[in-house]
Order: structure tokens, then sequence, then C-alpha cells
């Protein structure tokens, strides 16, 4: 073979892109993996990773707050230096994201940095520094990912206007941060700088945040954020921004009339868009779904030789997801009968309290049949007491008549932990 031609490239080193060619390494593929900007993707540059380290310190910052109830005693007050956070949160990005290169590497993966476009079922232009470079591969696996999604008149190239990315690299706590959306980045977000001591307002068009969320999850964490002083204004229109001396001044449209806010930033959380665009999908004629790729149970498009996995291949767009999609491509590439099929994926919030669910909610496994629901509070669990942290419960959703568990939801300390149970 020569070195432009591989079994298998990869486009997008993100949870999807990477652990699916590092598999096709150890399966004895020969690929290679394409990646335009940062290796690791989203997760471990921009998201799931830093937005972790954040969100720890800023439940650190509080449980000294509350400490004294233990009896711990601390001189002083303590305080954030955002500096320092800053650092301890990059230095955690650059060993993982360098990790993921050495991995590809010791799994005989070549790389290639430049941004790819498929330009037949089995060709790969991948363009660096002005030069263009053709590969050819039997198989071609689309890992692109998504970004965040823009509403008109809120651009993020004003220096005020921030999405999750800006929001994770601020260099100084702001003021006052007021949030576009309730969703689930937005109010992972939100709390985090609350706790890091920054005022915080969260705008939602719906009558409730986290949309789509089971209602008694949404009842404890609304009664939360009002317990912690963020302002939530719910059926609320952003209708646009104005710069200030030091900051902005946003315009909404409450239930009650027009009204404005002045804060540090604005940040928008809402939703992701699938990378979908300039891949070169539409003239090889790949079939789409709303704005993902439509793929079927071995993630293969209706061109058989491409696939897609992760954030581009549909809901839910989490890192788990895509990486146990790559996997299942790996495979299939290798030749072995291998299928999606996860009877759960679990997801968590990594709000205060922590959310965690796996399998159906009450609401949609009402609409399936007869269930049966079995709830328990935090506040009645010993081991939840000596956390001095009792906000939250465990509902579990079983069948009526089989007694089958259709659903665990989970909101409470340790929730992104102890919901591996539910989804075993
Ligand atoms: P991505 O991670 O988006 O990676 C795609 C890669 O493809 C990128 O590196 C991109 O540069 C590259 N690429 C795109 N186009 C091209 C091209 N043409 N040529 C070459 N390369 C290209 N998920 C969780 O499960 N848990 C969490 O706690 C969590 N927290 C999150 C917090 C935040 C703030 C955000 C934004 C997301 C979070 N997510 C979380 C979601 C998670 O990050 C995504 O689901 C995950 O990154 C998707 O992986 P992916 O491989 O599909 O795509």
């Amino acid at each position: 073979m020569s070195d432009t031609t591989y079994q298998a490239i990869v486009i997008g080193a993100g949870p999807g892109g990477y652990p699916c060619a590092i598999r096709l390494g150890q399966l004895g593929v020969k690929t290679l993996i394409v990646e335009k900007e940062a290796w690791g993707g989203v997760c471990l540059n921009v998201g799931c990773i830093p937005s972790k380290a954040l969100i720890t310190a800023g439940k650190q910052l509080e449980a000294i707050g509350k400490a004294d109830a233990m009896g711990i005693k601390v001189s002083g007050e303590a305080s954030i230096d955002m500096d320092a956070l800053q650092n301890w949160k990059g230095g955690i990005v650059k060993k993982l994201t360098g990790g993921v290169q050495m991995l590809l590497k010791g799994n005989n993966v070549d790389l290639a940095n430049g941004t790819a476009t498929i330009t037949g079922p089995n060709t790969v232009s991948v363009e660096a520094d002005g030069k263009t470079t053709t590969y050819t591969a039997d198989h071609i696996v689309i890992a692109t990912g998504s970004r965040p999604i823009e509403i008109p008149g809120f651009s993020y190239s004003d220096a005020r206007i921030i999405d999750s990315t800006g929001a994770l690299a601020l260099e100084a706590v702001p003021k006052h941060i007021i949030v576009i959306g309730g969703g689930y980045i937005g109010l992972e977000m939100g709390i985090m700088y609350r706790k890091l001591g920054a005022e915080v307002s969260v705008i939602e068009m719906q009558n409730q945040v986290l949309p789509g969320f089971d209602k008694d999850v949404v009842k404890l964490l609304s009664r939360k954020l009002k317990k912690s002083k963020i302002t939530t204004h719910l059926k609320t229109k952003a209708l646009g921004w104005e710069a200030t001396d030091d900051g902005v001044k946003l315009n909404i449209e409450t239930p009650k009339g027009k009204e404005s806010l002045e804060g540090d930033y604005i940040l928008v959380t809402v939703g992701r868009r699938p990378n979908t665009e300039n891949l070169g999908l539409e003239s090889l004629g790949v079939e789409m779904d709303g704005p993902f790729v439509n793929v079927d149970k071995q993630q293969r498009t209706n061109v058989g030789s491409i696939y897609a996995i992760g954030d581009v291949a549909g809901q839910p767009m989490l890192a788990h997801k895509a990486t146990h999609e790559g996997e299942v491509v790996a495979e299939v590439i290798a030749g072995h009968n291998v299928a999606y099929d996860a009877k759960t994926v679990p997801a968590v919030v990594f709000t205060d309290p922590e959310i965690a669910t796996a399998g159906l909610d009450e609401e949609a496994a009402k609409a399936r049949g007869p269930i049966k629901v079995g709830k328990m509070p935090f506040a009645a669990i010993g081991r939840a007491l000596t956390t001095n942290d009792t906000d939250g419960f465990i509902k579990v959703i079983i069948d009526a008549e089989t007694h089958i568990v259709l659903g665990v939801t989970i909101v409470g300390p340790h929730a992104s932990d102890l919901i591996s149970e539910g989804a075993l």
C-alpha cells in the first residue's frame, strides 16, 4: 500500500473518532485519523473535561464554606485564584490530549493535521497550510462532532457574547453572567460561576429550566437554583443587547413585559449543531436525518463505504455514546458481526444537585403501559446524611406486570457515580 492508501480514514479526533481509530489499529486495520483543530475534540478540550474541572473547583469552594457544620474551622475567607484554577484545568486538558496522540501512535494509527473533505466514496482530501493531499480508503468514518448554535443578533465574535468555550476560559470571575438557555450546559456553567462568586441570571424561553426533564427533577433543581440565588426568567425571550461602559445590557421580554439586565457577559447555550457542512456529503448523496447524518445500526450511511459516529450521528450528544459508536464501527470495518444495541445510554447533568438518568423517564414509561414507581429521598439515606448533602431522590420505574426496570433517575450527591447501577 502507498503512504496515501488506507483501509480506514477517520475524520475528527473527538471521543468518537479517536477511540474508533485506536480500536481499528488494535484490530490490524491500516488507519489514518485527520483532525483540523485539537486532538481529543470538544470533550477533552472545551467540553466535558474542562467543565468538570471548573465545576469541581466551585463545589470545593462551597464545601469549605459549609465545613463549619462538621466542626472544621477555616481561618479567613476561602477565595478563588482564577489564574491558578485555569492553569490547573489547562494542565488536565494538556495531559489528556497529549495522551490521545500517544495512544493513537502506539496503536499504529497515522495522524494528519488538517481539514478533511470527502471527495468520493473512497477518497478524502486533507488541506493543511495551503497544501492538499488526497488519500484513498476502503472505509471512511465521519466523526466531526458539533458546535454551539449561534442565535441571530448574538454573534460570538463580540467579546461580551460567549459560548460554552468562552465561558470555560474566562480570566476572572464575572460580577454578573447572564445565561441564555436553561438547558444542561447553561445550568452547569451558571451554577459553577455562582459557586465561584458570580451573580447569575438564566433566561429560558420555555416554562421550566431543563426542558424535557422529569417534572420532579425540575421542581427540585428549580428550588435549589432559588436557594443559591440564581435568578431564572422563564417564558422569557432575549430580544437583543447593547454594550455598556463595562459590560452588556440584555433586553428581554418576560411575561410581565419588557425589561433589561446588565452584566459582564452574555453566555449563549441554546444547543449544538452537528458539523456536517463542507464535508462533501451533498455531492455524495449521503442521506440526512434532519441536521444529523442518517445511519443504520452499524453506523453505516446509505453510501456503503461511509459511516458516521458521535454528535454528527444523532442524539444523545454525549461523549460515551460517541465512543461506543466508534468502537462498533471499528469492529464492523474489521469484518465482525456487531451492531449498536444499547438498551440504555446513561446521561449525567453536573448541576448541584447532580442529575443522572438511565432508560425511560416516568412520562415516557407511562406512555408505554402500566408502571410502578419507587421513590426514595436522599434525606432518608444514612450515607447521604454523612456527606452533609441531602437534597435529592432516587426514582426507579418498573413495568407494573413484569417488574422489569424501565428507567432510573437519580438526583443528588454522586448521582453521576450511582447511575452505573441503574444502567446495569
Ligand atoms: P467532537 O468532540 O465534537 O469532535 C469532533 C472533532 O472533529 C473536533 O476535534 C473537530 O475539530 C474535528 N473536525 C470537524 N470537522 C473536521 C474536518 N472537516 N476535518 C478534520 N477534523 C474535523 N458529554 C458527556 O457525555 N458528558 C459531559 O459531561 C459533557 N459535558 C459537556 C460540556 C460542554 C461544555 C460541552 C460543549 C459538551 C459536553 N458534552 C458532554 C458533550 C460531548 O463533548 C460531545 O458529545 C462529544 O465531544 C462528541 O464527540 P464527537 O467525537 O462526536 O465530536
